[in-house]
C-alpha cells in the first residue's frame, strides 16, 4: 500500500482527514486510493484488485462503471448539465417512480439523502403545525443539524448500555436546541410508541424510521411493527416517514414499502437510485407532497435535477427493470450469510449474521439470550477488526462496522470466493 500511504500524507495536507466523505475509517487500518471500478470489483493505486462488498456505501447496485449508466450520463450531458428549469427526462424519472414505488404520487429531486429527509421534515411540520419527531435509536438519517445529534453509530457502545442508550457522541458545533426537535425510542417496539404517542401526539409531526435497521445490525422489522406504526400515524393524523436511502431500490425495485406492503405518507430515495450520481427524491402521497406544490413549504437547490444525475437514475433504474436481480441477489446474499455462518462455526466463532440478504451485518458477540434487538448489537469490535483487516489483506473489502452490501454484479463466483476467503480468516483471527 505503499503509493497509498505516501497519497495520504500528501492529502492529509489539504483535506481535513485526508478525506473528503467518510468521517472515519472504521477498522480500514490503510487509507486506500483507488484508481478504477468494474463490475464487483475495485482497483486501488498500488495495483491491488479487490472484491467489493461496499459498493461506495451502497449506491453502485448495478456495481462499478455499468455501461449503460456511464453511456447514458454521457448521452444526456452532451444536451447541456443544468438547465434549472423544466425538462422532459426529469417528467420521465417522476413518471418512473410514480409508476414503481407505492407512496410515490408527488415527488421532488434533490441531491443526497440527507437534505431530502429535511424536505420531509419541513413537510410534515407545515401540513400538522407540529414541531417534533419521533425517530428510533441506531437509525441514521444523514449528517445535518438536528439528526446528527443522536447519530447512529456502528456498535453497541456508541449506542450506549441499556440503562443509558443515547449516547451522542459527534456532537461538537450541532445546535443545542435542536437537540429537542426529537424524542428518540428504541427500534420495534410498537408498545412504546403507542404509549409515548399517546402522551405526545400534540406535539409530534411525524415518525421517521428506516424500515429495515441498517445502519446498525441490518435488523428487519418485527412482525406487524412497520403495519402498528401505519396505523398509529393514520390514527393521530401524524406523517409516516420512510428513510429508505439505503432500502430503496433494494429491497425491491418499490422500495421496502412495496416489498412490506406498507405504504408510509413520504420517503427518501437516494444511494442506489443514481449509481452513485448525487440525486435523492422525496416522494409522498398529494395530501403531504402539495404543501410544496402550493408553494407553502419552501424546497429548492441550484443543482437539483441536473442532467448527469437524472440520466444516471433513469440508466440505473432502466436495467434493474430489465434484468429484475433481486430473486438472485436475495439468493447470493443468504448463500453468502449461511456460508459465513458455516465458517464461523467451524472454527468456533460467535458470529451473529444477520439482514434480509441484498445487505446484512456481521458482528462477533457472546450472545447467550436476546431480550431486543439491542443485545444483538454486543459486537466484539476488536475481533470484527481483525476479521475485517484480515479479508483486506486477502482483497475483500467489507464495510468497517460489518456492512455488506450484494450488487447486480456479483456473481456466483464472487460469493464462492467470500465464502472460502472468510473461512480461512476466520480459521487464523
Ligand atoms: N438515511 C439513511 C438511512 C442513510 O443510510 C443515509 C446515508 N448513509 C442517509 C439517510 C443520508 O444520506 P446521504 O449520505 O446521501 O446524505
Amino acid at each position: 500500500y505503499s503509493k497509498s500511504a505516501e497519497l495520504l500524507e500528501r492529502s492529509k495536507k489539504v483535506l481535513a482527514g485526508g478525506v473528503s466523505s467518510e468521517f472515519r475509517k472504521y477498522n480500514h487500518p490503510h487509507a486506500i486510493f483507488y484508481t478504477h471500478g468494474k463490475g464487483s470489483h475495485l482497483f486501488d493505486v498500488d495495483g491491488n484488485d479487490y472484491l467489493d462488498f461496499t459498493l461506495s456505501q451502497g449506491p453502485l447496485i448495478l456495481g462499478h462503471s455499468h455501461p449503460h449508466v456511464l453511456k447514458s450520463v454521457a448521452d444526456y450531458s452532451e444536451e447541456g448539465q443544468l438547465f434549472a428549469g423544466q425538462h422532459i427526462k426529469e417528467v420521465e424519472l417522476a413518471e418512473t417512480l410514480n409508476r414503481l414505488i407505492p407512496s410515490a404520487e408527488l415527488m421532488r429531486f434533490c441531491l443526497d439523502g440527507s437534505e431530502a429527509v429535511q424536505t420531509a421534515f419541513r413537510v410534515a411540520r407545515a401540513k400538522t403545525g407540529k414541531q417534533k419527531f419521533l425517530r428510533f435509536e441506531g437509525h441514521y438519517h444523514g449528517w445535518l443539524d438536528n439528526v446528527a445529534w443522536g447519530i447512529s453509530t456502528p456498535s453497541a457502545d456508541a449506542l450506549g448500555s441499556r440503562e443509558n442508550p443515547n449516547v451522542f457522541p459527534w456532537s461538537a458545533g450541532l445546535p443545542e436546541h435542536s437537540k429537542d426537535e426529537f424524542i428518540i425510542l428504541p427500534w420495534n417496539d410498537l408498545d412504546l410508541v403507542k404509549k409515548t404517542l399517546a402522551d405526545h401526539h400534540h406535539e409530534i409531526a411525524a415518525i421517521i424510521t428506516e424500515p429495515i435497521m441498517c445502519n446498525n445490525g441490518c435488523i428487519v422489522p418485527q412482525e406487524g411493527f412497520l403495519q402498528g406504526l401505519r396505523d398509529l400515524c393514520g390514527q393521530y393524523g401524524i406523517a409516516l416517514i420512510f428513510d429508505e436511502v439505503i432500502t430503496g431500490f433494494r429491497m425491491s425495485i418499490g422500495g421496502s414499502q412495496r416489498y412490506f406492503g406498507i405504504t408510509p405518507d413520504m420517503s427518501i430515495f437516494a444511494k442506489a437510485m443514481g449509481s452513485g450520481y448525487p440525486i435523492s427524491a422525496i416522494v409522498g402521497k398529494r395530501e403531504w407532497m402539495s404543501l410544496i406544490e402550493d408553494a407553502k413549504v419552501i424546497h429548492a437547490g441550484t443543482m437539483n435535477s441536473s442532467n448527469p444525475t437524472i440520466a444516471a437514475a433513469l440508466a440505473t433504474i432502466e436495467v434493474l427493470e430489465k434484468e429484475n436481480p433481486y430473486e438472485r441477489m436475495f439468493r447470493l446474499g443468504n448463500k453468502l450469510m449461511d456460508g459465513l455462518r458455516k465458517a464461523a462455526a467451524d472454527h468456533n466463532h460467535n458470529l451473529l449474521v444477520q439482514g434480509p440478504g441484498p445487505m446484512f451485518n456481521i458482528g462477533f458477540t457472546d450472545l447467550k439470550s436476546v431480550k431486543d434487538y439491542r443485545d444483538t448489537l454486543s459486537y466484539d469490535r476488536a475481533k470484527l477488526g481483525k476479521f475485517i483487516s484480515a479479508m483486506h489483506d486477502e482483497r475483500i473489502r467489507i464495510i468497517g462496522r460489518g456492512l455488506w452490501y450484494i450488487s447486480a454484479a456479483h456473481t456466483e463466483e464472487d460469493i464462492d470466493h467470500a465464502i472460502e476467503v472468510s473461512a480461512r480468516v476466520l480459521g487464523s483471527i
